[in-house]
């Protein structure tokens, strides 16, 4: 399904890494889908199922394998060179959520946040460091601290640097990646909580990648499930948390049950029966066939389109599943 009135389009993108041996990782497998501007997309799913992967391959930091990345009727290089990634830094960034590797620890705060301006703009020094005090403060962290270095502020504090850090150059369309070991979830909803206010202001269109549904389904519109590779279920946020239709959908759900992430810590998605499988040399079928508590014969042979179901007037919902035609 793809739409060219999107500001993001991806057209069967495919990220492959070869490990040697011949042994191929699927990370991310024909995935099409698209972003409108201004537009929250979740993308949940648990952890290897390709989300950071999908995320870095559409800013360019990894080469695709195959496919396209459209961006405001743009078709992306295959391959970046220095020149594009400069060309994009201004209208794409990736937050990454780590608070923990991702901050220089040799540069000061105002030189984290202030580097990206200095190489993309020709501001003077003095008007670097008015911009960073200024984003500074919309993140919530007193911009007098802006000679202190990353190892003097908490780990919430530290999410909010990487936030004014992407965000200074105040970019159309930002990636947001959460850590892979969960800090807690207190914290990382604070970030949510950020950028949900941030998103009217500087009118971003937001890719919020998530494992836990219900941390990112209070800012998002739309929630893109994602299972060892392939999206299997899109849909408004709401729709897709209150109504799942794809078991594994279903099952992500349930392993989180907690009401309210802003208050109470989440589970990992762990109850969900077995492991996720290994994405090298993957066979054809469902993917989700060996732990699918409602398989089928079919689902076995056939993997199934990502095609749109009928959902109460919705027509945007859609979902990979022998279930559903
Ligand atoms: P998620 O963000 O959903 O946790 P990832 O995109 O990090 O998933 O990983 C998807 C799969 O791709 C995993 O099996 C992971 O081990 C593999 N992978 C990610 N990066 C690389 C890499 N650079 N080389 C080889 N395999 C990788």
């Amino acid at each position: 399904m793809t739409d060219a009135s999107r500001l993001v389009e991806l057209r069967n993108l495919t990220k492959f890494f070869h490990i040697g041996r011949g042994e191929v990782v699927h990370a991310v497998d024909d995935v099409s889908f698209g972003i409108s501007a201004r537009e929250i997309v979740g993308l949940v799913g648990e952890s290897g199922s390709g989300k950071s992967t999908l995320g870095k391959t559409v800013l360019g930091l990894h080469d695709k394998t195959s496919g396209d990345v459209i961006y405001n009727g743009e078709k992306l290089p295959a391959k970046y060179k220095p020149a594009d990634f400069q060309r994009h830094a201004r209208v794409m960034q990736m937050i990454f959520q780590d608070p923990y590797s991702s901050l220089n620890p040799r540069m000061t705060v105002g030189e984290i946040v202030g580097e990206g301006l200095k190489l993309h703009t020709s501001l003077s020094g003095a008007q670097v460091r008015d911009r960073v005090g200024e984003w500074l403060r919309r993140v919530g962290l007193n911009p007098d601290h802006m000679a202190r270095y990353p190892h003097e502020f908490s780990g919430g504090q530290r999410q909010r640097i990487g936030v004014a850090r992407a965000l200074v150059l105040e970019p159309e369309f930002v990636v947001c990646d959460e850590p892979i070991s969960a800090l807690d979830v207190s914290v990382q909803a604070q970030v949510v909580n950020l950028l949900d206010e941030l998103k009217e202001s500087l009118g971003l269109t937001l890719l919020f990648i998530a494992h836990d549904l219900s941390m990112v389904r209070y800012v998002s519109d739309r929630m893109a499930v994602m299972y060892l590779g392939s999206l299997v279920e899109v849909g408004p946020a709401d729709r897709v948390f209150f109504a799942p239709k794809h078991p594994y959908t279903e099952l992500l759900i349930g392993s989180n049950p907690e009401p309210d992430p802003r208050t109470e810590r989440g589970r990992d998605a762990t109850a969900i029966r077995g492991e996720i499988p290994s994405p090298v040399n993957v066979q054809p079928g469902c993917r989700f066939a060996n732990r699918c508590p409602k398989a089928m014969d079919v689902c076995e042979a056939t993997t199934p389109e990502l095609i749109p179901v009928r959902d109460l007037g919705h027509d945007e919902r859609l979902v990979a599943c022998h279930l559903y035609g």
